[in-house]
């Protein structure tokens, strides 16, 4: 018989609905239609108003005013602030929880979110639902403790730096699985790189490529990194590399970027579904400090350019990406442009160094085990069609 499955997101980023949607395709690979996964926002579609505001809120506060989110972010840091703010929430919020549980009628619960754990647990215990929750993080070194309730089944984090906040949280190890972030699984085998995919990329073949993103919105200091690149690049007349662009839902971004003249060749492109594709087709990353962005590179081999981060869960990627070796941070972007053309010329070797540590470093199949974990709480597991 078919189980039912609820994801609970939030759309606070692109990072917890990729992570969902790519919990739900590992399902769909592995298991076909053995379970029936349904993701719900439980912030915007199940919570009153004003709560359900708080997702948009995520984007203008990291986005604009990152100081007020980090503030916000460190106010309710404390293990004991988080447990009273959450009782209260789950107070309030109970009972559009239960509603969401009546509705969708579950198996199993896998929370994808630091912001639910505790209402959900509490609305389970109410309805007197006895059915098994599991916590799956998805930021990669920096945690909320909200992230961690004693009573879920199984916790699923995404890297070592996470595993002593678990146990501070008084998680046991039993409850506790590393297997690395949940990544969608287009990257668990990534495309090949060579002239093939950069031809139907509509990229120069022959140029190194950096990739420059801001998250799933689009946010960060995109536009001026890639100017000063822009510039960088190009010296006495001659090409040193190319850029693709991608300004994710960010219109007004896209629209900049495509109206500008460069002086390398240059793809802008709007949200893309085949993230694989590009960041296998070039030779370094650009990016904000976002997880989902960081593990995907690395499972593709692509050493990372941090530019900037979102205080509290984005700043602990800062420090895990320089201690692996795997890349470097530059908050300006001339300082990220001159670095990145060395990494194209003089310093290739540097480049082919992070980029071998990258692949080592990424957990291309951790959706796999993850999901074959979860499918195991529900009993008779059916035969896997593609580990
Ligand atoms: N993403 C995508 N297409 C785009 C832009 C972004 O699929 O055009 C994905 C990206 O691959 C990653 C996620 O959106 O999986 C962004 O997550 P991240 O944690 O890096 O940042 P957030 O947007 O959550 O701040």
């Amino acid at each position: 018989m078919t189980k039912r499955i609820l994801i609970l997101m939030s759309k606070t980023g692109g990072g917890h609905r990729a992570s969902a949607e790519a919990l739900k395709a590992g399902f769909a690979q592995l298991y076909g239609d053995a379970f029936e996964v349904e993701i719900i926002d439980l912030l915007m579609d199940y919570l009153p108003w004003p709560v359900r505001e708080l997702p948009k809120s995520y984007n203008f506060l990291a986005g604009t005013t990152p100081w007020l989110w980090r503030l916000l972010f460190q106010a309710t840091d404390e293990q004991i602030t988080a447990a009273t703010l959450n009782r209260m929430a789950a107070r309030v919020l109970g009972q559009s929880i239960a509603q969401a549980f009546t509705r969708y009628q579950p198996d199993l619960v896998i929370s994808v979110h630091p912001l639910v754990q505790y209402l959900s647990m509490r609305a389970l215990k109410v309805m007197r639902l006895r059915i098994p929750f599991v916590t799956v993080v998805t930021d990669l070194a920096t945690v909320h403790p909200a992230w961690f309730h004693p009573r879920a089944n199984l916790c699923f984090i995404p890297s070592q730096e996470v595993y002593a906040a678990a146990r501070k949280a008084r998680l046991t190890p039993e409850q506790i699985r590393l297997y690395g972030l949940p990544i969608r699984p287009m990257f668990a085998t990534p495309p090949q790189r060579g002239p093939e995919l950069r031809a139907r990329l509509q990229m120069n073949p022959d140029l190194p490529a950096a990739l420059l993103v801001g998250g799933g919105e689009g946010i960060g200091k995109v536009a001026s990194i890639a100017h000063a690149l822009d510039a960088h690049l190009r010296a006495d007349g001659k090409q040193l590399g190319q850029m693709v662009i991608i300004c994710g839902s960010n219109r007004k971004l896209y629209d900049e970027m495509s109206a500008r003249k460069w002086s390398v060749p240059v793809r802008v492109l709007g949200y893309v579904d085949n993230m694989a594709e590009w960041m296998a087709a070039c030779d370094c990353i650009v990016t904000k400090a976002g997880p989902g962005t960081i593990a995907e590179a690395l499972t593709c081999g692509l050493p990372i350019m941090l530019s900037g981060f979102i205080p509290g869960q984005e700043e602990g990627n800062v420090p895990y990406v320089i201690n692996h070796q795997v890349g470097a941070y530059r908050p300006e972007p001339e300082d990220i442009a001159r670095l990145v053309t060395r990494w194209f010329g003089p310093e290739r070797g540097e480049l082919a160094r992070m980029a071998a540590n990258a692949r080592q470093l990424g957990n291309p199949r951790a959706t796999f085990h993850i999901v074959e974990d979860i499918a195991a709480l529900l009993g008779d597991v059916p035969p896997s069609l593609a580990t």
